[in-house]
């Protein structure tokens, strides 16, 4: 391979150069020097700056002779001296690198007030119950969008979410010539003008290089997204909410997002148009980085529930927190595309995780803190799309106290609106002893 004759240079983002060109990824901004500036005219066939963008490492396991420049999980910054002939397939694609774009921010976030009633909630994230449907998931042989046991994945999704309480349904899909199914799961909030808070995985795994009736596990790809779908519908269920809910677990993602493409273009426009928030996870379960990350990915569209879902994770997580509006190869992906309000949380540095879509993607590499603090931030920020119903303590309407030597009189509007009347012989202290406030 070789990188061509393109200068550049990788700095923390605090120095970067004014006028230069330049590229932010996360702490790190790659700056270059303009091809027409070092050699002239004949410069357009100079070679550029390309930017990958790739699911798991599978740019770098079809083309290992490819150096990157920069390699910043999910993306990575070639020569385009090297760029292949292809400029895209379903995990990698391959765009110009535009100057002065933020690939991968690091907001700078301040956390938000505690609520006491998101912190309960997000205490409950149960690991054991995450721990048990992850595990009965990736224990099927293969949940390929063609499979029985892709099926059988999605009854028991099934199963468990209509205990819940939730209202399911399944549509059929098209993937290639075949046919595979979502499940769509729904419960309504008890609000007026209520809107729509859409929970989105892909329950489908696949074997690249082994074909359909290969092994494909799937736990991380996307067992951690689908069980997590699961975990958040059980928290949600033990509540009251204003707007509406609904699960999704979308088939035929791995072949090209047949799946989440049909539901968006079947989805009735009084509906996009009441979509407040859509939350996509997939592969939440792999720790790739020194400290624990998650990538927020959308687009300017989803903007607001971008930065919702980093406060909450600042307020209740010790995650780290990268953002892109670069968004790729996954469910929230349609939805961006028609409008809609979509954020995908995945794993930080999901490139260095090379056992997706193989028989290697096993139990084994999830790191368990790393997705109930994933969970706990996709908690805190449903729970406020979603909005509680508070239900207020009956108190009294109000009150008025007579008080004379030796003897007091209470007169209350009670919540029933009839006057209530206690007199006491005693002192102060006995509306005291009742619970009453003495002011003086
Ligand atoms: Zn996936």
């Amino acid at each position: 391979m070789s990188t061509g004759p393109v200068r550049y240079l990788v700095v923390p983002t605090v120095d970067a150069a004014r006028g230069a060109r330049s590229a932010r990824f996360g702490e790190k901004t790659l700056l270059w020097v303009p091809a027409e500036q070092r050699l002239g005219r004949a410069s357009r066939t100079a070679p550029g700056l390309l930017l990958v963008t790739q699911v798991g490492g599978s740019f770098q396991a079809e083309y290992p002779d490819v150096t990157p420049l920069l390699d910043h999980g999910r993306y990575l910054v070639i020569s385009s001296a090297d760029r292949p002939r292809r400029r895209s397939n379903h995990c990698w694609r391959i765009e110009h690198l535009k100057p002065g774009t933020t690939v991968v921010d690091v907001p700078r976030l301040t956390p938000a007030r505690t609520d006491a009633t998101v912190a309960d909630l997000v205490s409950q994230v149960d690991l054991p119950s995450y721990q048990t449907d992850l595990t009965w998931l990736a224990g099927l042989p293969t949940r390929h969008s063609l499979s029985a046991t892709f099926t059988q994945a999605m009854d028991y999704a099934d199963h468990k979410l209509v205990a819940l309480g939730y209202q399911t349904a399944r549509t059929q899909i098209t993937v290639g010539a075949g046919h595979s199914a979502n499940l769509i799961a729904d419960r309504a909030g008890t609000g007026t003008n209520r809107e729509l808070v859409i929970i989105t995985a892909h329950l489908d795994s696949i074997n690249l290089a082994g074909g359909p009736a290969a092994n494909a596990p799937g736990a991380d790809d996307n067992g951690s997204g689908s069980a997590g779908v699961l975990e958040l519908a059980r928290l949600l269920a033990t509540r009251s909410w204003q707007h509406d809910t609904r699960l999704i677990l979308f088939g035929g993602e791995e072949e090209g997002l047949f799946g989440s493409k049909q539901y968006v273009a079947a989805l009735p426009p009084a509906d996009r148009a009441r979509v407040r928030a859509v939350l996509n996870m997939d592969m939440i379960g792999t720790k790739n980085t020194a400290t624990p990350t998650v990538l927020l990915e959308g687009a300017p569209v989803s903007q607001a529930q971008l930065t919702t879902l980093a406060t909450a994770a600042a307020t209740y997580t010790g995650l780290t927190v990268e953002t892109s509006l670069n968004p790729f190869a996954s469910d929230h992906v349609p939805f961006i595309d028609a409008g809609i309000p979509a954020v995908l949380t995945i794993e930080g540095g999901d490139s260095a995780n090379h056992h997706i879509h193989s028989a290697n993607d096993t139990l084994n590499f999830i790191d368990w803190s790393l997705t109930a603090d994933i969970l706990r931030m996709n908690t805190a920020a449903l729970a406020g799309w979603l909005e509680p119903v508070v239900r207020s303590r009956p108190r009294p309407a109000g009150s008025v106290v007579a008080s004379a030597p030796g003897r007091i009189d209470v007169f209350a509007v009670g919540m029933d609106s009839a006057l209530h009347h206690q007199a006491f012989d005693g002192t102060w202290k006995d509306v005291e002893s009742l619970g009453g406030v003495v002011l003086s």
